[in-house]
């Protein structure tokens, strides 16, 4: 039998998941937890259900402070958000093509994040965006940059009793370009072989900050940041982009499997960091 909880407020669910001796797993829009269980995966003993808590389905947005998404937002929320619209529009069209309308509809962007899918649509860009969870627990409340959210393929750093709350992404800065690029080898509506996220800042036509991170290929998103910053400073012309596309991708330890050979996917990456950078330079700022 399993015990199905419908606790009322974040202090409620803190508690059952302490005193759940690691059994509790929280359950949001259950796409993915769903399917475990349908197929005799995951045996739960507990599950707590956080939908009958207030105010976890807002976003909100403050000039000063940025983006906060609560742990029920939907993906369709989001993307159809004119607040991210708005402000974050390379987020809006990420989330667009997240696996199909009825996964938009019921699947969370945090129930993304949390089953730490290394094929997650989102994740490389909230780490381009400067993006943190909030997570809490009977301890009180910790900030995870996104960049240490994810330990592994469907690892977090979520500690068994926590409970993730809020997705923050500071303020846009004017002038920032942020594009998203994916790649599926299958059809363009099945999940991504390959994300590429990136943001670049000029100043007098060259480059004051570029972010760069890939999805996908390795177990946890890899952020280019050594190799950007040898851009700092320059104006980026096609042969410099070229290079730098190059230098990315021969430095990214890849494997063979079955999505393709080492040698295939280094290909692959050095196209479409290229692009996004090119992309990165035609858009607006
Ligand atoms: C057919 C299909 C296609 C898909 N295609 C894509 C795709 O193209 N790109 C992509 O990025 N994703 C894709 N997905 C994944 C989908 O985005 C996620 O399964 C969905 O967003 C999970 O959200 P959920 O609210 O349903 O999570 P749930 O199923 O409720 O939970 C998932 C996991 O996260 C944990 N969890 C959820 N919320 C919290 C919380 N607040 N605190 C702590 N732990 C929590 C749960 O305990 C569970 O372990 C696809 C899924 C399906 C079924």
């Amino acid at each position: 039998m399993v015990d199905l909880q419908f606790p009322s407020s974040l202090d409620e669910t803190c508690e059952l998941m302490s005193s759940s001796s690691g059994e509790g797993r929280i359950i949001a829009g259950g796409v993915a937890l769903m399917i475990l269980i349908h197929h005799q995966l995951y045996f739960p003993t507990r599950l707590i259900s956080i939908k009958r808590i207030p105010d976890l389905d807002q976003i909100r947005f403050d000039k000063g402070k940025g983006l906060s998404i609560g742990a029920l937002v939907t993906h369709h929320q989001v993307e159809s958000s004119p607040l991210v619209l708005k402000n974050y529009p390379a987020l809006a069209e990420c989330i667009h093509h997240v696996g199909n309308l009825r996964v938009r509809n019921m699947g969370t962007l945090m129930g993304d994040l949390c089953q730490a899918d290394n094929h997650s649509d989102p994740t490389p860009l909230l780490g381009v965006l400067g993006a943190s969870v909030r997570a809490r627990s009977i301890r009180g409340e910790r900030i995870i940059p996104i960049e240490q959210f994810h330990r592994g393929i469907y690892e977090t750093d979520l500690k068994e009793d926590e409970i993730a709350t809020e997705i923050t992404i500071p303020p846009p800065h004017p002038g920032t370009r942020t594009r998203y690029l994916r790649f599926s080898g299958n059809s363009p509506i099945d999940w991504p072989s390959l994300v590429v996220a990136g943001s670049l800042t000029l100043e007098d036509g060259q480059c004051r900050e570029l972010r760069i991170s890939v999805g996908c290929l390795t177990e946890i998103p890899v952020s280019l940041k050594q190799q950007a910053e040898t851009l700092k400073g320059k104006s980026l012309t096609p042969s410099k982009v070229k290079k730098f596309a190059q230098s990315c991708a021969s430095e990214m330890d890849l494997t063979s499997d079955t999505q393709g050979s080492a040698w295939y996917k280094k290909r692959l990456v050095e196209v479409y960091i290229r692009r996004t950078v090119e992309q990165l330079l035609r858009s607006k700022g």
